[in-house]
């Protein structure tokens, strides 16, 4: 079995960005705007600021109150999406209650909407048009997936989950690259059966546990998104890694897979971001 390593190729990707940004005419930059004190919210903030750092690029970070009111939100989107250094604006979610989260995404210009949050963008993913942004989470398994020679076209790949922020876009990722792609999740029947035919299968669950052995093709690719806490607490995926590592072909680690990816996707968004606004070529 491989280790589909997220944490290296992570590493490698921002030390690539930090290379390639020291020669723009101006750093690019993000703005994460964080809207109460959610323990967890903070601690991707406070990465996405590190990763800000590693990559050379510029980072603001606006920290509001539980209380602030919709319309101050909106007006701070408004303010950062007029400022020329700014190429990525991020709303850390989930929001705390009363606040329009759909309302405020739609607010952020669609080129600088570095999550891939906004309609416009996931209209251009679905259809596959280009222009937009590939979403951090899906676009970093399809990167890790690539850097292990890993590809969808004419494989079977199960997606488990049908999340707007994960299952559904990694659907449509996989679609793209031809792999024939089926979508599970709570209300699906003979789901072992239906992941045992997976040449790729993906699991964006959040149960931990959920993915056994049995569930497994021998050979198969296993890319654990899930972010869940074992009953000592430890960080775990879906997967049960002692029923399903003796099977797999090759298979994320949890914590060093898919969150390490994530996060280096936003960096290479945000950089995307700031050629077009340079007008300089993308690669
Ligand atoms: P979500 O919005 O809660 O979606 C979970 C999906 O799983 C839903 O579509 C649900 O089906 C489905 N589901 C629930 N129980 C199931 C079952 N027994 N069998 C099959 N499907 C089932 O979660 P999410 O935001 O997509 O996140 C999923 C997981 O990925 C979480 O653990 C999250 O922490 C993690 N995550 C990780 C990263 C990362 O960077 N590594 C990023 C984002 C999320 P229904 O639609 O029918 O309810």
């Amino acid at each position: 079995m491989i280790t589909l390593d997220g944490k290296a190729l992570a590493a490698k990707i921002k030390n690539d960005l930090a290379c390639k940004a020291k020669d723009l005419p101006r750093r690019p930059g993000l703005a994460v705007i964080l809207v109460g004190d959610d323990p967890a919210s903070r601690t991707y903030v406070n990465g996405k600021r590190r990763d800000c750092e590693a990559c050379g690029f510029y980072s603001e970070e606006y920290t509001m109150p539980a209380g602030v009111s919709q319309e101050e939100l909106l007006a701070l989107i408004d303010q950062l999406n007029g400022r020329e250094d700014i190429d990525g604006i991020l709303v850390q979610l989930p929001l705390p209650g009363g606040l329009d989260a759909t309302a405020l995404l739609d607010a952020i210009r669609p080129d600088k909407d570095v999550d891939c949050f906004h309609p416009v963008n996931v209209g251009r993913l679905y259809t596959g048009q280009k222009g937009g942004f590939v979403p951090c989470t899906p676009g970093g398994v399809m990167a890790l997936l690539h850097e292990y020679g890993v590809h969808p076209a004419g494989k079977t790949c199960v997606v488990l989950g049908r999340s707007n922020i994960v299952g559904k876009p990694m659907a449509m990722l996989l679609l793209a690259e031809n792999g024939t792609v089926t979508i599970c999740h709570s209300r699906t029947p003979d789901l072992a059966q239906k992941c045992a035919a997976a040449d790729i299968l993906v699991s964006a669950v959040g149960k931990v546990g959920l993915v056994t052995g049995e569930m497994v093709k021998e050979g198969a690719v296993v890319v654990d998104v899930a972010m869940n806490r074992d009953a000592q607490g430890k960080l775990c995926g879906d997967v049960d890694v002692a029923s399903v590592a003796p099977r797999a072909g090759y298979l994320t680690p949890v914590p060093g897979g898919v969150g390490p990816m994530t996060r280096a996707m936003l960096m290479v968004n945000t950089y995307r971001s700031s050629l077009r606004r340079l007008g300089l070529e993308e690669e």
